[in-house]
């Protein structure tokens, strides 16, 4: 079963709220996600003084980033830390959905995607008549970036090959593979905490980042140990997460993507770069609509990602 196997786009069946804090900000903000038209894709409305401005869910919308993924003006009009929320939207198969935020920052929950998995559970998908798009890979793009890696290649399916090799015994070395489906999403990649080292955590609060961030969204490796005292939810926790950030990252070609993708050493930085030299090469993927597999053409509909920079959740640098 399932939807993300029907050949129509999805939005989401009522409108559904959430609120929490900012990871970095350690602000309280509540998120509205609502139905949406077919073909507008994932965006967000953010409230400002300036009144709502909408910024697409798209790679051209990434800003400069620091700490973590921004869409939208660094400096202006934005929306922080939008990884694990596009991922549950993603992991789902949610085409279109317009999300309301009335902060800059996506509240971190519990570090993973599971409080938006169950908001847009609790709303319910309903299937739209426009047919479903995908943004299939023709030929192999790779980029390295020292000893990390990331490639794309011609699949027919939605799969993650995701390894990570830390020089730290409680993560080593992980490796997963994911065929994208909406029940594996929900029951192996939506609950993998975001992660990062005490230290590091401690460096950020004595910057004044990571506000928010505490045992109750993240788990925490300090002096050998993870120091969450209910442990690990998975004993390879580290590298579904990496699966899932992957997922969240990816998305923002803006149509799901048909075909393998693996990274060894990867990170938000590393799947910026890898999708933007994607898109930047014409002849390596095609968007395709699914119901009739007729090919339409990409222009105005998935631009490269001029400007993508690198994006990170600032535990999670390497
Ligand atoms: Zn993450």
């Amino acid at each position: 079963m399932g939807l993300s196997r029907n050949r129509g786009q999805t939005t989401l069946k009522e409108r559904v709220r959430l609120s929490g804090v900012g990871v970095h900000s350690g602000a309280e903000v509540s998120v509205v996600l609502n139905p949406a038209d077919p073909n507008s894709g994932i965006s967000f409305l953010r409230a400002s003084d300036s009144g709502d401005i909408e910024i697409p869910a798209r790679s051209s919308a990434v800003g400069a980033t620091a700490l973590c993924t921004v869409l939208g003006d660094p400096k202006g009009v934005h929306v922080a830390t939008v990884e694990h929320l596009l991922a549950a939207l993603a992991g789902l198969g949610v085409d279109n959905c317009l999300i309301e935020i009335d902060g800059a920052e996506v509240p971190v929950m519990d570090g993973s995607s599971r409080a938006f998995v169950e908001a847009i559970d609790q709303a319910g998908l309903v299937v739209q008549s426009a047919p479903k798009r995908v943004l299939r890979i023709d030929k192999p793009v790779r980029i390295e970036q020292g000893e990390a890696f990331a490639e794309f290649l011609p699949h027919d399916g939605c799969r993650f090959e995701i390894s990570i090799d830390y020089d730290c015994e409680i993560i080593g070395r992980q490796a997963y593979t994911f065929d994208l489906s909406a029940d594996g999403f929900r029951r192996d990649i939506a609950g993998a905490r975001t992660y990062g080292y005490l230290s590091e955590v401690e460096a950020l609060w004595a910057a004044g980042f990571a506000r928010g961030s505490s045992l109750d969204n993240a788990v925490v490796i300090g002096d050998g140990i993870v120091v969450n005292p209910e442990g690990l939810r998975y004993p390879d926790e580290f590298v579904r997460h990496k699966v899932l950030d992957t997922i969240g990252d990816l998305s923002l070609a803006g149509a799901p993507i048909q075909g393998l993708f693996r990274s060894y050493k990867g990170g938000h930085r590393l799947n910026a770069a890898a999708l933007a030299a994607l898109l930047a090469e014409s002849g390596a993927w095609t968007l395709r609509t699914a119901a009739d597999e007729r090919e339409t053409r990409p222009a105005g509909r998935v631009e490269p990602a001029a400007g993508l920079a690198a994006a990170a959740y600032a535990p999670e640098v390497r």
